[in-house]
């Protein structure tokens, strides 16, 4: 079995879990951006920010012999913060048309309010225009209206549902996601968001059909080997391997598309005698910057 998670904060995760995560069969993650925890101040952290998973992170994963592409976007929270928030907006386009760019995101809303609303129909304006598809982060509070008027905004702006992930989805929305024809990503935690089981549950009722499976993991209590765990309960539930196979690795490639995530043929390049020996430098090579 080889994991693709399409949605891990790696850039807050320590050499162990790729370590980890690579024994544990995963070969290719994507790093959406995100909130730091600590808001940003100024749009100067954003330039880093951005730099820092298109390529120290990217170098970092392979290393470990697991290719790391990443998606661009302001998050719903700092979207709050509106002066910051134009200024994060106009550098978009500057980073989202990089090699190793697979969608823009997360974006949609956190608290639901009208700053966020303009940051999301913004930044869905600018993927529309690069012809990227789009990663939206649904609320933890409110999460069903959220949901609703996450895929309300999608629709009246034209978006086709196939261009769209709705993140961390549960019980709560993945129908009402997967009937309107856009993709459902589903966040296993392991205490809150989703747990394996719940997961299981929701996978009996709706099969693997533009399902996507993530671990999210970031600086908070996340464990980046949920994906695999997940799949395990899944194999014990009498799920064919095939079937788990096609959500853990096709489903991705499928949505992300294969010549946008230009996977390397058999698998990252790296010396496991020499994994994590080289990764306090950026390895050129594999970064392609804008001539
Ligand atoms: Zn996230």
């Amino acid at each position: 079995m080889r994991y693709l998670d399409p949605h891990i904060h790696c850039y807050s995760r320590v050499t162990d879990d790729y370590e980890a995560m690579y024994l544990a069969g995963v070969r290719a993650v994507i790093e959406p951006s995100f909130w730091l925890g600590q808001p940003r101040t100024y749009v100067g952290t954003f330039h880093d920010y951005f730099a820092s998973i298109l390529e120290f992170e990217r170098s970092r994963a392979a290393d470990f012999g697991i290719t790391h592409r990443c998606t661009i976007g302001l998050n719903p929270k700092e979207a709050n913060d509106e002066r910051l928030a134009d200024e994060v907006l106009e550098i978009l386009p500057e980073y989202a048309q990089r090699h190793g760019v697979v969608a823009i995101g997360e974006l949609g809303y956190d608290a639901i309010t009208p700053a966020e609303e303009k940051a999301y129909v913004a930044q869905v304006e600018l993927a529309q225009r690069l012809g990227l598809p789009v990663m939206v982060h649904t609320p933890h509070r409110d999460k069903r209206r959220g949901t609703l008027r996450s895929m309300d905004v999608l629709q009246d702006m034209g978006v086709d549902p196939a261009t769209a992930i709705i993140d961390h989805s549960t019980e709560e929305t993945t129908k009402d996601i997967l009937d309107r024809g856009f993709w459902a990503g589903h966040t296993v935690y392991p205490q809150t968001k989703l747990t394996a089981e719940r997961f299981a549950n929701i996978h009996a009722d709706f099969g693997i059909e533009r399902v996507l499976l993530n671990s999210s993991a970031d600086w908070g209590k996340a464990d980046p080997l949920l994906v695999p765990k997940t799949c395990a309960l899944l194999e014990r539930r009498g799920v064919a391997r095939e079937e788990i196979q096609k959500l853990v690795w096709d489903n991705p490639v499928a949505f992300f598309g294969a010549e946008r995530l230009d996977l390397p043929d058999g698998g990252e390049a790296f010396n496991p005698a020499t994994a994590g020996t080289t990764h306090s430098q950026i390895r050129e090579e594999l970064v392609k910057r804008p001539s």
